[in-house]
């Protein structure tokens, strides 16, 4: 997916799970939760934020791309703080969500082989469909509430 559809997902996830007041909105909930929700495309080189990093060797969709990497991402944001930490929760667990509608798959307890595949294509026609989806739910959700 591109960085703007995993963007537009977290933010609906947020607001669902805002909704059911899991969490309480304040305004420096979405810097963190729309870098989060990008973070595990760190390991790919062509991605926003992968181009930071490309002098790193990452397997794309290894190991950031794993509950493991959620769960030490978010037991280190747990230390600074425990909204943080379930910011973390929601962003990095709704790229791994989102990212399992992808063609090439995803392996969520890398390295064991598992993997779950779907049928999209990063920057095609459905990619931009689910972008749009969540644009629309969006939309609706802060301006006709
Ligand atoms: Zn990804």
């Amino acid at each position: 997916m591109k960085f703007y559809t995993h963007m537009a997902f977290s933010l609906v996830l947020y607001s669902i799970v805002a909704y059911t007041q899991f969490i309480q909105f304040e305004s420096w909930h979405i810097p963190l939760l729309l870098f989060s929700s990008i973070l595990p495309d760190i390991d790919a080189k062509k991605s926003l934020i992968g181009r930071f990093f490309s002098f790193l060797e990452l397997e794309h969709r290894g190991f950031f791309h794993s509950v493991w990497f959620m769960a030490f991402a978010t037991m280190v944001a747990y230390i600074i703080s425990q909204t943080a930490a379930k910011i973390l929760i929601i962003g990095i667990g709704s790229h791994l969500l989102i990212d399992q509608l992808n063609h090439k798959g995803l392996r969520p307890l890398y390295p064991i082989p598992f993997r779950i595949k779907g049928i999209v294509k990063s920057g095609y026609l459905a990619d931009k469909l689910i972008f749009i989806l969540c644009l629309s739910y969006l939309i609706c959700f802060f301006f006709l509430r």
